[in-house]
């Protein structure tokens, strides 16, 4: 090493901190340390030790600095009388702003004792060397440097480099150092090197340690340099067994783990859920230079999920998601088992699917049934792969029973969910779909006399549509509730069409059909007073949670609807407004279902042809826009359109006005889009297509719709579970169209399926977590310059090479100096310093001469610190050694 002499300087740095303020001192205890704000704030230091404490009232300063009050300039009771009590080292502080947290100070320090100051995280730090010439200076070798780092903002001008008369080898390096300061625009008396970590060379200001022995001995004109690591390509760090998905069962243990190809030292840090993954007794989590594992012992559900590991080296940064699936059996089927369809010997069973199915996706369910007052259970099957199952064998008409389902996936079968409700087997009398409890009829005329009010008590709103709005109402004298369809009626038309709807519907007697109970005449309103049906509109009531949406399930609704529209049409009469809305359920737990809204019906008669421009966009068929004559396969159009939603959730002819949706109808252009042509069974898409005919003619008409295999045999029918989201979807759109907003409608739902879209791919939320992961695996792999492997001394003989080997580590990657007898070398012809990316620095002195023979000394540096190894060259010179072993003196 090299050797030390007495220092001759000093120096002082002005600068600006930002302290948060500690708490404030009570009865003398101790105040809370203040802590620096801001990244990486670590305080004034004094070799080391925090050397002041802030507190609310005053700044303490250790003893061997200089005394000194500063007064806060304007926030006097926040912070005041700032002491710096007893005073070797010349200090100054001005405090320049204050707020409840904050203090800002600039400060000018003078320490005598050398050049042992570190102040970190300083805002604008500006060091000026002054001479000093009573000043001791001793070199830092282990520790903070005298570094001011992150300058910013420079507030006062670098001094001009000292100018005191010193040894030749102490000036030599310190000349250097401010010529390169001069160089630099004098923007910091310090050298400003730039890291390939920092963006501004301001940034990475650093000082050097000024040695006052054994310096070099001939000065050098030019500043040297320090070597720094070659650029790297940003690929050298690279996680390499790279496993996406792991599944580990319930109760076991989970190991993620990844190889890591980086360059020493690593930081890697788990993160689930945007957080850091938190160690714990169960969860621990072990990184090497080539591994980072992650052990989650006893695994339960909560575990699974997306872990990322984020690993850093110095080099760069690199991330690897790998799922997390924790399975196990599923849970059992949510709730309990419906049932619809009951029949003699037969039902439908419909469920929903578990709440959590394991972790690995439910195979197929096992249903089980048993008679009521029974204990055994009796398998049906164990091989449904669908939420919904046809029981058709097994029951004996009159029977009552009970069934229960189980889930299985790969992992095994659940526990069986809640038993379903008791059924009674139907009787020959219920096996007729259309069987109601007997309804009395009566034939309805328009009221003038009587006030609906006086009659009626109304209750809360049922609905709206184009004509008015529909309000619960309770008969006074029975208590019966009904529904009362409230449309304007000014103009001697509008009574009129209200007198049409009365009649045509004293014709629709049938239990598929809403059924007119009195009508009522008012100045400016006509109110129908029609069956309650209390259900809500059928695909609101799909798209709740607890119901099974199948195509057996969507059959039972088709069917029905078919049943009520075969019977208009046996009256002769057309609906002409068949859409979804009009289509409601009788209660909120059967699936019966109910026709309404006669508004625009019109009775056919033959050879009257009736052309109508009426009716809702999506739903009117090719005839009504071409304006030719409507028919009963007007409504059959209709109920294509209907069944297509109903099974795929999409509106076949929608476009993004209602032009474009009646163009998309008249040019009769339409197929199924892929995952509904999947899904679908061939019958269900037969059915559609027959209805959805261009030709009027060529529909099938209801009578044969009731026909269909689609219809008729529904064991044909596929069993898969529809999805619920498109058919959602379609419903928010139509309330939007109603209420004039489609337009915002559409753009809504183009927001919201782009963010279901991006949840699929990392979204920015991650991305800006992951920097901050890396943030802080950058802080952590923050190390000042060590030696791993140390100078060895050499000799060598005259004229051939000499090789200093050492590797060093640190981050920000350390910059190389080499000295040769305290001097900085150049690199040159004859000495060559190589500096690799895994830290390997080379000292290559070629043709070496007795001059060459001394001490060499590498000296790495970052803003963290400084370190030094060093070692020998001894140079024989051959012709001499021959000359003396063989006694003659002369030379080779
Ligand atoms: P539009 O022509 O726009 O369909 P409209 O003015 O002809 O509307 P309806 O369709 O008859 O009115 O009724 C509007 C809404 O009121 C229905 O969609 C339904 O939700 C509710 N509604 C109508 N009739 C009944 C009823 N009998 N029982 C319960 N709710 C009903
Ligand atoms: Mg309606």
């Amino acid at each position: 090493m090299r050797q030390q002499t007495g220092a001759l300087y000093t120096m002082s740095y002005t600068s600006t901190l930002r302290i948060q303020l500690g708490k404030p001192t009570i009865n003398g205890s101790k105040g809370g340390q203040p802590k620096l704000s801001e990244n990486g704030c670590r305080g004034l230091q004094h070799r080391g030790v925090f050397c002041g404490s802030v507190q609310k009232s005053k700044m303490v300063l250790p003893e061997n600095w200089k005394s000194n009050t500063v007064k806060t300039a304007n926030e006097a009771e926040k912070v005041s009388d700032m002491k710096v009590p007893s005073a070797k080292v010349p200090c100054h502080l001005q405090v320049v702003k204050t707020s409840d947290k904050l203090l800002t100070v600039t400060f000018e320090l003078c320490p005598q004792n050398g050049g042992e100051l570190c102040v970190r995280k300083v805002k604008s730090p500006v060091p000026i060397l002054t001479h000093a010439p009573n000043a001791t200076r001793r070199l830092v070798r282990e520790g903070p440097l005298p570094t001011v780092q992150e300058a910013s903002q420079a507030e006062s001008c670098p001094s001009p480099p000292p100018t005191t008369p010193q040894p030749e080898k102490a000036k030599a390096v310190t000349t250097k150092v401010w010529e390169n300061r001069e160089r630099e625009g004098k923007r910091a008396s310090c050298i400003a090197l730039e890291s390939p970590h920092k963006k501004s060379s301001v940034d990475n200001c650093r000082s050097v340690s000024f040695s006052d022995e054994s310096a070099p001995s001939s000065p050098s004109k030019d500043p040297v340099s320090p070597k720094r690591k070659p650029q790297r390509s940003g690929d050298s760090l690279k996680i390499m067994n790279k496993v996406s998905q792991v599944e580990v069962k319930k109760g076991e243990q989970a190991e993620l783990s990844c190889s890591i190809q980086g360059t020493p030292p690593l930081a890697a840090s788990w993160v689930r859920n945007k957080k850091p993954v938190v160690e714990s007794p169960r969860i621990c989590a072990v990184t090497s230079e080539t591994e980072s594992r992650l052990l989650i012992r006893e695994v339960c559900e909560e575990d699974g999920g997306s872990y990322t590991l984020c690993v850093q080296d110095q080099t760069g940064s690199v991330q690897h998601h790998t799922r997390l699936t924790v399975v196990d059996h599923p849970s059992p089927p949510a709730g309990k088992p419906l049932i619809s369809g009951l029949q003699q010997s037969s039902l439908t069973l419909s469920w929903s699917g578990p709440s959590y199915d394991g972790g690995s996706a439910v195979l197929r369910y096992s249903i089980e049934v048993k008679q009521v007052g029974q204990d055994s259970w009796r398998l049906l099957t164990d091989t449904c792969t669908s939420t919904s199952y046809h029981v058709k064998e097994g029951l004996v008409p009159g029977e009552q029973y009970q069934f229960r389902v189980r889930a299985a996936n790969a992992y095994g079968v659940s526990e069986a969910a809640a038993e379903s409700d008791a059924v009674i087997m139907a009787s020959t009398r219920d096996e007729d779909p259309d069987f109601e409890e007997p309804v009395e009829y009566t034939e309805v005329s328009l009221n003038s006399k009587d006030r609906v009010d006086d009659l009626y008590v109304k209750l809360e709103k049922l609905g709206m549509g184009k004509f008015g709005q529909v309000y619960k109402l309770q008969e006074k004298a029975s208590g019966k509730i009904c529904a009362g369809k409230y449309s304007k009626a000014r103009l001697q038309k509008d009574i009129a069409n209200a007198r049409a709807e009365v009649e045509l519907m004293n014709k629709l007697h049938h239990p598929r059909l809403v059924h007119c109970v009195a009508a009522f005449q008012e100045p400016g309103w006509v109110i129908l007073v029609l069956e309650y049906i209390a259900g809500g509109e059928l695909f609101e009531r799909i798209v709740a949670d607890d119901f099974e949406h199948t195509e057996i399930t969507s059959i039972e609704y088709m069917s029905q609807i078919l049943s009520g529209v075969g019977y208009m049409h046996q009256q002769s009469i057309v609906h002409l407004d068949l859409k979804p809305e009009n289509i409601v359920c009788v209660s909120k737990v059967d699936t019966r279902v109910k026709i309404i809204d006669f508004g625009l019906a019109r009775k056919l008669v033959p050879g009257v042809p009736v052309k109508v421009l009426q009716g809702t966009a999506e739903f009117v068929a090719p005839e009504v826009i071409a304006f030719e004559p409507v028919g009963f396969t007007t409504d059959m159009w209709s109920l294509g359109v209907i069944c297509y939603i109903l099974l795929s959730g999409e509106s076949p002819f929608q476009g993004d006005n209602d032009m474009e949706t009646l163009r998309n109808i008249t040019s009769g252009n339409w197929e199924f889009d892929e995952e509904t042509d999947a899904v679908l069974s061939d019958s269900a898409k037969d059915f559609i297509r027959r209805l959805l005919q261009k030709n009027m003619k060529s529909r099938l008409t209801a009578e044969q719709g009731l026909k269909h295999p689609w219809i008729k045999d529904k064991a044909i029918s596929s069993t898969k579970t529809l999805s619920k989201e498109k058919m959602k979807k379609f419903l928010a759109r139509q309330k939007w169209q109603k209420t004039g907003k489609a337009v915002l409608a559409l753009k809504r739902m183009a927001m919201l399926s782009h963010r279901s879209d991006s949840t699929s791919s990392p979204s920015t939320d991650d991305d800006s977590e992951s920097q901050k992961v890396f943030s802080f695996l950058q802080e952590q792999l923050q190390r000042p310059p060590v030696f791993s492997s140390l100078l060895k001394d050499h000799t060598e003989v005259a004229g051939s090479s000499a090789r200093f080997h050492c590797h060093i580590e640190g981050f920000p990657d350390p910059e190389v100096l080499w000295f040769f007898s305290g001097s900085p070398i150049e690199e040159s012809k004859r000495f060559k310093i190589e500096y690799e990316d895994s830290g390997s620095c080379t000292l290559i002195i070629s043709d070496v001469s007795p001059a060459d023979a001394g001490e060499y000394v590498c000296q790495a540096s970052n803003s963290h610190g400084q370190a030094e190894t060093s070692a020998k060259l001894t140079v024989h010179c051959l012709r001499a050694k021959r000359s003396a072993r063989d006694g003659t003196g002369k030379t080779a």
